[in-house]
């Protein structure tokens, strides 16, 4: 069975039993302009329809699946193994409180196993997992007993901890338990246990292929408060890890949705052939790229941009590691538009548009990689590889780690900090996250602002209240965060107070790039459910990281000084005004605010 084929019969099979087959929505998850939210792509079949699954009625109906075109960053370093892409497809079908645990785990047992409307696939290289209970929730026995009851023996079954089958969507909100579904991809390895079963996955023998999430349970503030009204399923299949197990492949670059990808790479190299690592890695990113450009992402030095112009890079790098000669790249893109020919029309549809990218990209990239090379041969420090020859933080990383080195961030970071008082504009430009192409100065402005009024509502109403979003426009600034009550009209002139106080402090704002777990030792404001990538860009308001008054995980851009803030009016002091505040959901109130 061809990929496509896979692709049709799973959304063939849930049309069947009367799912509403939803179209792959784009990779690019929606915003307007200047939202400052780290979710930059779908990352998984569910994530277009949180808004459905958080209970607002979905127009199709309750029982909906589709094919999502999804990219995960946080794995691209496990790129070049058997079973991680970047850009990969998540089949999918919900339940919005139509069906639960008893249909949905059947469903996805016929489709694995019928061969008429299904896949076929060998039972007995099926294994089983589920939540094993903590205090928060109880064992989830009730799957088990339904998979005893589809026939899987229970030497196929385990209980594993919150860690691996427990789903949630961050401290407020619906959570669950989920059971996963793994595949035998080397075939009669008869695993009669737990300590078998996780020793194989973890040599990558068993894989996961699908997981069914059962939203049962709500949380508040990070606790399980009781069940839900309405209890949802969602699931997901990678299609690539499916069809590698259809087609016996051990790894999914073996498929037919990579292979001819390998085939045009192996025709363009003249040396290192063996390195199936570099084959693999350039396929990838070339495919996640061919997508990206589709869906509207151009190369730039800002959030998605920069995700698409690192894929590119790291592409080229390996490109270089193969001889593959400068200009070559490109010939990949009608390789990959052919795969997806009636999937995915929109790539056929800007090929053009693809390809002058990819070539620009590499040609841009090439001179920058020669260079950045033969200088970190010679032992350049990071910082001048940076600053002087643009080389990326990233690869030097990439490269010192291939040596068994280690960059030191911390001189890194200092080094850059000061390079910026020096240069502001210049170095930000060539940060991950770092000063918009074409940010507003208004837009700007109230970026900053919005920083000082999360700070200055944690001071009034407690540290408990997280950001939900927050959008801004030239015009206004708008925040939501969590809150149990309306505030009171004090609490609204304290925090105007607050932020009105900081704006005529003149504070200096400054940026920081940091290894995640360093960035949250720092105490810095971040959004619990958002997924952050290994380095994390931290602004802090105040002289210093250390002391400062305000720090927040954020790509920027921001204004220098708070007290580009205060009016231009100069008879008038800095006008911070909350103009609304009102709730938008259980628990959530929404900020409206201006710079008067
Ligand atoms: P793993 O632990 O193997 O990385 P996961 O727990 O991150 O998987 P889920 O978030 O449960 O996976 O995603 C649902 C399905 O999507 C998985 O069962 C798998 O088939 C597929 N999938 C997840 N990540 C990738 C990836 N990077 N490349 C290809 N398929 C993936
Ligand atoms: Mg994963």
């Amino acid at each position: 069975m061809t990929a496509n084929e896979i692709r049709a019969r799973f959304l063939k099979f849930f049309k069947e039993r009367g799912h509403a087959i939803l179209p792959s929505a784009s990779l690019v998850t929606p915003d307007e302009k200047g939202v400052t939210n780290a979710t930059l792509f779908n990352s998984a079949g569910m994530q277009p329809l949180v808004p459905y699954l958080m209970g607002e009625p979905h127009p199709a109906g309750d029982k909906l699946a589709s094919a999502q075109k999804c990219l995960r960053t946080t794995d691209i370093d496990d790129v070049g193994d058997a079973t991680h892409a970047t850009f990969f497809e998540m089949l999918g079908n919900w339940s919005l409180g139509a069906y639960f645990k008893d249909e949905a785990i059947k469903l996805s047992y016929e489709f694995l196993t019928s061969k008429e409307e299904g896949l076929g696939l060998d039972v007995n290289r099926l294994y089983i997992t589920m939540f094993e209970g903590d205090e928060t929730a109880p064992r989830d026995e009730e799957s088990k007993q339904i998979w005893l009851s589809l026939g899987i023996p229970e030497e196929r079954i385990y209980f594993m901890s919150a860690k691996s089958n427990w789903w949630s969507a961050g401290d407020n909100g619906p959570c669950g338990p989920d059971t996963e579904m793994f595949y035998d991809i080397v075939g009669g390895l008869n695993l009669k246990n737990k300590e078998e079963f996780i020793k194989a996955d973890d040599e990558q023998k068993v894989v996961e292929i699908w997981n069914d999430v059962f939203m049962e349970y709500e949380k508040k503030e990070g606790r399980v408060i009781g069940k839900l009204k309405q209890h949802n399923v969602d699931t997901g299949a990678g299609l690539e890890r499916i069809t590698a197990v259809i087609q016996s492949k051990s790894n999914i670059f073996e498929t037919d949705l990579f292979a001819p990808v390998i085939v045009e790479i192996e025709k363009l190299a003249t040396k290192n052939q063996a390195d199936f690592k570099a084959k693999r890695i350039i396929s990838d990113h070339l495919r996640a790229s061919v997508f990206l450009i589709a869906d509207g992402v151009l190369p730039s030095n800002t959030d998605r941009g920069y995700i698409l112009r690192r894929l590119l890079r790291r592409a080229v790098r390996y490109a270089d590691i193969l001889g593959i000669p400068e200009g070559n790249l490109v010939n990949l893109t009608k390789v990959i538009a052919d795969i997806y020919n009636d999937s995915y029309p929109e790539i056929k549809n800007s090929l053009n548009k693809i390809k002058e990218e990819i070539k620009q990209e590499e040609a841009k990239f090439r001179q920058t990689l020669v260079k950045g090379l033969r200088e970190f041969e010679k032992g350049t420090d990071p910082f001048i590889l940076f600053t002087t020859y643009g080389f990326p933080l990233e690869l030097t990383q990439e490269l010192a780690m291939e040596k068994g080195e280690q960059i030191d961030l911390r001189k890194f970071n200092a080094r850059m900090a000061e390079h910026q008082v020096l240069s502001r504009a210049g170095a930000e430009q060539k940060f991950a996250g770092g000063l918009a192409d074409n940010a507003d100065p208004q837009v700007i402005k109230y970026h900053t602002a919005t920083h000082l009024l999360n700070q200055a509502l944690s001071e009034v109403l407690g540290n408990g209240i997280e950001q939900k979003g927050s959008n801004i426009t030239a015009e206004r600034l708008r925040f939501d965060f969590s809150h149990p009550n309306k505030m009171t009209d004090e609490e609204k002139r304290k925090v105007e107070a607050i932020v009105n106080k900081q704006i005529q402090a003149d504070l200096s704002v400054g940026q920081v790039i940091l290894p995640k777990a360093e960035a949250e030792a720092t105490g810095a404001r971040h959004m619990f459910n958002e997924k952050y990538g290994d380095e994390v860009s931290v602004y802090y308001i105040g002289n210093d990281l250390a002391t400062a008054w305000s720090k927040e995980f954020c790509g920027g851009p921001h204004v220098t000084r708070t007290g580009e803030l205060a009016s231009t009016n100069s008879a008038q002091a800095a006008k911070f005004k909350i103009v609304k505040e009102e709730s938008i959901a259980a628990g959530i109130r929404r900020i409206k605010a201006v710079l008067e």
